[in-house]
């Protein structure tokens, strides 16, 4: 059996930049405002309030990134709460949560979450059909992962 979630119209969208994206993040956002405050937002900390500040945009802002964020980002999607991420990372900078970023990365393709992982990527995400509609997102079967202890 293959199970599914609607990923609504209204999207649960996390957005998430390291201090070296800030700048592409907030440009970015900027050019998309519009859409954006059509859909509910989450962000870790500093990226949050940047939004917050510089666009005016309503944001569910959560921890800060190094201060465990990224891992409240992901326990949301774990528990089907978070529709897609637009997570800018910094391909250049060793991180103190890059343990926090790897997890963040793998449990969203654990549960089939659209990522972008860069700016070309989020246009593409942004401006897909999809976005203005309901959206049967697979799951993977873990039953058999669940019950492997049970035999
Ligand atoms: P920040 O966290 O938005 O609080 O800077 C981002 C991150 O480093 O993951």
């Amino acid at each position: 059996m293959i199970n599914t979630a609607t990923i609504r119209p209204r999207k649960r969208i996390a957005l998430i930049a390291h201090d070296n994206k800030k700048e592409d993040m907030l440009e970015w956002a900027k050019y998309n405002a519009g859409t954006l405050e059509k859909h509910i937002l989450y962000a870790t900390g500093t990226t949050g309030k940047l939004l917050e500040k510089e666009l005016g945009l309503e944001i569910n802002v959560l921890e800060s990134g190094p201060l465990g964020g990224d891992m409240q980002v992901g326990a949301r999607i774990s528990n089907g709460e978070i529709d897609f991420m637009i997570f800018f990372w910094d391909p250049l900078c060793p991180l103190p949560h890059d343990p926090d970023v790897k997890a963040l990365l793998r449990v969203a393709v654990v549960w089939n979450i659209p990522i972008a992982m860069n700016r070309s990527s989020a246009d593409f995400i942004i401006s897909s059909s999809l976005m203005a509609q309901e959206y049967c997102r697979k799951l993977p079967d873990y039953e058999n992962y669940r019950r492997r202890l049970d035999k």
